[in-house]
Formats: C-alpha cells, sequence, structure tokens
C-alpha cells in the first residue's frame, strides 16, 4: 500500500502528532551544534500548522536510558525552534499525562507544542503498550517525519499508530522513501556503491543486497582491511574483525563473476594512530607488520573515482579512513568531491559520509543526503521499516 503524504489528510482543528527527529548534537554546554534535523523537519511542520492543525511534535533526544536526565531536555530545541519559526514554542513537562493532556486542550489552531524526551520513559523502546496508547491518546491524526527512527520499533515509531485511525508519512519522510526506492527499485545502471567505515559486521545485510543489485562495489574504511586479510595480505595492525574473515570470503567468492567487487590496492599506513606518527603510502603487498592502515591510498582513489566517473546511480555510507585526523582525510573528501562531480543520481547516507560531503562544501550537488544512516543501511539492504511499514493502513 502506498504511502499517504500530510498533505493528504484533514487537519485543520485537529490535534496532530508529528514524530520528529529532533536527535541533535549537543556540545558539553547544552547548545546545538548542528541544527540540520530541526532545519529539515519545517516543511512538515509549517505545513501543519498553516493547515489550522495544533501542532504536538515529539522525539528521542540522545541515550537516556529511560531515566529522566536535564542534560537530554529538549528544552534548547525548543528554543531553536521557536527561532526558526518566528513563535513561541512551549516545551510541554513531559511527553504523556494530565498536564500534557490540559496543555494541549489548551492549544489554538496553528499552534505548536514540543513533548519532553520520548525516551525518559523507559516504553518508548520497548514499544510497550499502554504507553503507545497514551501517546495515542493525546492526538487525532499521526504523522511520522522522524525518518532517521523508522528502523525502530519504537511506541512513537510504530506502537501508537495501532490506536490513531489517521496516519501519513511527513514532507521530509516522503523524500526519503522515494529517493531511497530510486536506488532499491530498478536503479539506473551502471550501480557504485561505495561502503567504509569501521566494521564490516554492520554492513554485512547491506553487502549481501548490494550483490544483486550493483554493478560495482567499492569497498573502503577499516572494513577493508577484514576483506584484504581474507585475501591472505598481511594488514599489520590495521582493523580486523576476525570473527568476520570467514563472511567476508564468502562474499568476495560470491560476488565473483556478478560484480565488480574492488578493494583498495594502496593505503596510507602509519605507525600508530597519531597525526604526529611517521606515515607513508604502501601497497597491499607492503603493509609493515606493526603498521596501521588509516586511509585509502592514491591508486585506490584513482581506481575509485574511474568507477564514480561511469555510475548512473551511487549510493555512499561510511569514511574510507580515520577522516577525522587530518592526514586520513583525503581519501574521503576525494570520493565526496568526486561523487559530487558525478552526472549520476547519488545518495549520500550516514553521519560520517553525510559529514564529509558537508566539510567538502559539496552537499548541494549531492542527489539525496540522507538524514538517517542506520535507516538507510536497512532500508539499501531490502528490509522493511517498522516506521514506515506503520503509515500503510486504510484510515
Ligand atoms: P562507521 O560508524 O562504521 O561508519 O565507522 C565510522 C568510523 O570509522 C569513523 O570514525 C572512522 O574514523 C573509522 N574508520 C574509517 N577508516 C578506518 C580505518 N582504516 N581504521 C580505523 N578506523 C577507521
Amino acid at each position: 500500500m502506498a504511502l499517504r503524504r500530510v498533505d493528504q489528510v484533514e487537519l485543520q482543528g485537529k490535534r496532530v502528532f508529528i514524530r520528529v527527529d529532533f536527535n541533535v548534537p549537543l556540545n558539553e554546554k547544552n547548545e546545538i551544534t548542528d541544527d540540520t534535523r530541526i532545519v529539515l523537519s519545517l516543511p512538515t511542520i509549517r505545513f501543519v500548522s498553516e493547515a489550522g492543525g495544533k501542532v504536538v511534535l515529539a522525539s528521542h533526544l540522545g541515550r537516556p536510558k529511560g531515566k529522566r536526565e536535564p542534560k537530554f531536555s529538549l528544552a534548547p530545541v525548543a528554543e531553536r525552534l521557536s527561532g526558526l519559526l518566528g513563535g513561541s514554542v512551549s516545551l510541554a513537562p513531559d511527553c504523556v499525562g494530565e498536564e500534557v493532556r490540559r496543555q494541549i486542550d489548551g492549544m489554538k489552531e496553528g499552534e505548536v507544542l514540543l513533548l519532553e524526551n520520548l525516551r525518559f520513559h523507559p516504553e518508548e523502546e520497548k514499544n510497550e503498550e499502554s504507553f503507545s496508547r497514551a501517546l495515542a491518546s493525546l492526538c487525532e491524526v499521526y504523522i511520522n517525519d522522524a525518518f532517521g527512527a523508522a528502523h525502530r520499533a519504537h511506541a512513537s515509531t510504530m506502537g501508537m499508530t495501532r490506536y490513531i485511525q489517521t496516519v501519513a508519512a511527513g514532507f521530509l519522510m516522503m523524500k526519503e522513501v522515494e529517493s531511497l526506492e530510486r536506488a532499491l527499485v530498478n536503479p539506473q545502471k551502471p550501480y557504485v556503491a561505495i561502503l567504509g567505515g569501521a566494521k564490516v559486521s554492520d554492513k554485512i545485510g547491506v553487502i549481501q543486497n548490494l550483490l544483486d543489485k550493483v554493478t560495482t562495489l567499492l569497498v573502503g574504511g577499516g572494513m577493508a582491511y577484514t576483506f584484504l586479510k581474507a585475501k591472505g595480505f598481511g594488514v599489520g595492525k590495521s582493523l580486523v574483525e576476525g570473527d568476520q574473515i570467514g563472511l567476508s570470503l564468502h562474499l568476495l567468492e560470491g560476488a565473483k563473476g556478478k560484480i565488480k567487487f574492488i578493494l583498495p590496492s594502496d593505503h596510507v599506513a602509519a605507525e600508530r594512530m597519531d597525526v604526529q606518527a611517521r606515515r607513508e603510502i604502501v601497497s597491499n603487498e607492503n603493509i609493515p607488520g606493526d603498521w596501521v592502515c588509516l586511509d585509502i591510498g592514491p591508486e585506490t582513489i584513482r581506481v575509485f573515482s574511474d568507477e564514480i566517473k561511469t555510475a548512473r546511480t551511487i549510493f555512499w555510507n561510511g569514511p574510507m579512513g580515520v577522516f577525522e585526523m587530518e592526514p586520513f582525510s583525503q581519501g574521503t573528501f576525494a570520493i565526496a568531491r568526486n561523487i559530487a562531480r558525478s552526472s549520476a543520481f547519488s545518495i549520500v547516507g550516514g553521519g560520517d559520509s553525510v559529514a564529509a560531503v558537508n566539510q567538502a562544501g559539496v552537499a548541494d550537488k549531492i542527489g539525496h543526503i540522507s538524514t538517517g544512516g542506520g535507516a538507510s543501511l536497512e532500508f539499501i539492504e531490502g528490509k522493511k521499516l517498522p516506521g514506515i511499514e506503520a503509515l500503510r493502513k486504510e484510515g
């Protein structure tokens, strides 16, 4: 069943619960360091408000582990949102309960109220039924715009939709789903997927699924070393997941004759993980036994870039090296710039890869930047996401 969008439901005068993703990064002074997630939710919030809905926003923030902790309060978000909307947004003392209900009952059409952190209640992540009912009892319409949390079966992303008749997707959710579907269902070929980051084990599912879909799979970052080790190379002290070597070999075998599965051929190796450490460009055959590989080398950048150039569809998740440290950031930034230069439809997901395209100043040249790293991986894996499936119902 197709998703219904927020502009296809009756909103005037209704109490509208919008599950947003306001899980923004905060510094030690509890200041928001990046408000992208809030900004991206504005079109849906404004739309519901202008349509005469009473806007009740709910989100999680951080990992308060089911306890009320002031440092995980959504207060800084309420303040930033007020500034962005040009009006005051009140913060409710909680996300359920009598006081919250009274506040919602007193709302006028178009007003915006932010509920306090959903994860102050352990029942949220447990998808507990009475908590789901309590959330659902607050509103008449449910909108989910939190793609970043759509792979979680929680009370606010799934449980409560059982008790609300009218459910729909927000504009951001819709854009995520439509963009990712372009890469999942009949993508234009050549289709090049680039995977990096620390762990193979996190990305096994997506690799398996991509073997049937992509033309070329480029693997860099820490995860490449488990594959290289599986192929028999000595990788020194580079990151290796010993228990994944067998599976990695199996994946490499499975790719043979089907797709191009390309691993790095050279690396930026260092004596240790430190910007001051001695470093050298080394090929697969020459990785020193007590050194660590922290970025892809220039030859690999060239090979990966040639593949990216010919692509019609690109999916990228995970950095090519320890890009947080300048000496090991070249591979990741080169990939970001090459994707931006390509005329392919490109999707970039995952916090680090998104940060890299932002830092490289090329975000506006990417087809779709996904707000959900984990959710976008699971989507590309071909999994059904509970937060999206819950929206597929009549009403
Ligand atoms: P992930 O969350 O799995 O996408 O991993 C992201 C992290 O992987 C980043 O913090 C990178 O610093 C790290 N990373 C990337 N390449 C390497 C590498 N060659 N060795 C160790 N860590 C790496």
